[in-house]
């Protein structure tokens, strides 16, 4: 086994996480990524951490579970929450980022760090004789996949799609205005507002266009979609207005022109700094991409939207974790292998980031023959890490952080849900803040060693 040294396969939002967090613990890091040489079908720019559909990282609010998982990382010291408060772009009451400044930052982050050797080259299967944390994603090329599923026995999958995205310059502004639901933030959105005749005209096209064909490879699988991340036409198939009670929802949006409300409303977020492009919240699709043009060019104000980047669809795999996975997301039969982020079957952005936070964490004491750091469940952060390893294994599916998965109250609350979920706000902030303390101890002990 290497001396002070760990693998992490996969420079996405776990990878660099992981990496970043065994550094900062003094221990060297090989951090092995396919790109630029083999990109997923998701995958587009060179850089480290990319998003790859929506720029927003949700709520920013700690009275919200993933607002309240963004905070601790943020105080634990997360180079993905560092990334991100430098890339911010205006999203109302949520964290969104400008895509290529946050993934450049935490590229730049990771190659000028001395302790992490990057290696671009695909792994195709799991290393024998060292501690890994293998942080691959739901796109996991197809070898380690293999090599993944041979080694336990099975594997889980569900599709997962993203949004198209427009050029501002293409939007008709004499029909779409800037508001922000409620009037929260400063009018970050674009609202392209419908009555009642043209949101059914748009319903009936939706629910008769075409879709896509599936690859190859995944068309004996029977479609599951991931409910937050259902593509558009799958969820208006629901109902005529579950769109209205979902991303078309109207309430709260008012021209401030006008003073109008409207049957059904589309809203478009920013997606970079400069405010060039704009992706449809929510429109999540699989449509043929000229059906997407046809279809989404009846919505008032994209008749003649440039779109940069059309919707698509993906496999996304994970494994059965709690089966397979201990609390530190290390393996039970193999402790020296870690998995983290989205394979783990956490769900989004910031809980892959926290799962390799944890991972990286635990994976370097492991090398320096350390007890782990088991974070609380009191905390967000442990609260998923307790799904994603005691969750029932016979139905497990992928969670977003939320709060029914966190240690419940000592005490009753009154005042309904926003005082509840203050409370446990300020039990997990509490509770963040001694780990940090943990934490701060241990990298000053490694900087003193290595000094
Ligand atoms: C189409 C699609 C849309 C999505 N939309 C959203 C969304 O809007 N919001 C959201 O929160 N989440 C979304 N997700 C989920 C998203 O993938 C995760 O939130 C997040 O990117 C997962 O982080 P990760 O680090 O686990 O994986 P990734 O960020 O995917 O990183 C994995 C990295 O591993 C590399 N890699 C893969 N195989 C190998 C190999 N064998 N050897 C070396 N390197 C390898 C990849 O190139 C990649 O860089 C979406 C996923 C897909 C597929």
């Amino acid at each position: 086994m290497e001396e002070n040294s760990i693998h992490v396969i996969g420079a996405g939002l776990a990878g660099c996480e992981a990496a970043w967090q065994a550094a900062g613990l003094g221990v060297r890091v090989v951090l092995h990524e396919m790109k630029p040489k083999k990109k997923t079908a998701a995958h587009r720019s060179d850089s480290f951490a990319e998003l790859v559909c929506s720029n927003s990282l949700r709520s920013a609010d700690v009275t919200n579970a993933s607002g309240l998982l963004k905070e601790e990382m943020r105080r634990m010291g997360s180079l993905i929450m560092e990334a991100c408060d430098s890339s911010r772009v205006a999203a109302g009451g949520a964290l969104a980022v400008d895509r290529v400044k946050f993934s450049e930052y935490i590229t730049n982050k990771i190659k000028s760090n001395p302790l992490i050797c990057v290696e671009e080259e695909e792994v195709r299967r799991i290393p024998d004789d060292v501690i890994a944390v293998v942080a691959t994603g739901p796109l996991t090329s197809e070898p380690l996949s293999e090599d993944i599923a041979h080694r336990l026995g099975d594997g889980l999958y569900f599709f997962d799609a993203a949004a198209p995205i427009v050029s501002f310059d293409s939007i008709d502004m004499t029909k779409a205005f800037f508001a922000s639901r409620y009037g929260k933030g400063d009018a970050d959105y674009i609202n392209c507002p419908m009555n009642s005749e043209e949101y059914a005209r748009f319903y009936r096209a939706l629910v008769d266009a075409e879709e896509a064909p599936l690859h190859d490879a995944d068309k004996d699988l029977k479609i599951k979609v991931f409910e937050g991340c259902m593509p558009v036409e799958v969820m208006a198939k629901r109902g005529e207005d579950t769109l209205r009670f979902g991303p078309m929802k109207p309430v709260g949006i008012t021209n401030p022109k006008t003073g109008e409300t409207y049957y059904a409303v589309v809203q478009l977020r920013r997606e970079n700094d400069d405010g060039t492009m704009y992706n449809l919240v929510g429109f999540q699709t699989h449509l043929k991409f000229p059906e997407q043009k046809r279809v989404f060019g009846m919505i008032p104000g994209l008749e003649n939207a440039e779109f940069l980047r059309y919707g698509v669809m993906h496999r996304n795999t994970f494994l059965n974790s709690p089966k397979y996975l201990s609390q530190d997301y290390s393996m039970r039969d193999d402790e020296r292998i870690f998995f983290a982020g989205q394979m783990t079957g956490v769900e989004g952005y910031i809980e892959s980031a926290a799962s390799g936070f944890s991972a990286g964490i635990n994976a370097a004491l492991r090398v320096k023959k350390k007890e782990g750091v088991v974070f609380p469940r009191t905390m967000m952060i442990g609260a998923m890490a307790h799904y994603v390893s005691s969750g029932g294994e016979n139905d497990f599916q992928p969670m977003n952080a939320n709060f029914g998965i966190i240690a419940s109250l000592e005490h009753k609350v009154k005042g309904g849900k926003r005082a509840r979920y203050a409370a446990y706000a300020e039990r997990a902030l509490a509770e963040c803040d001694k780990v940090r303390a943990v934490l701060d101890e241990l990298r000053r002990e490694a900087v003193d060693l290595n000094s």
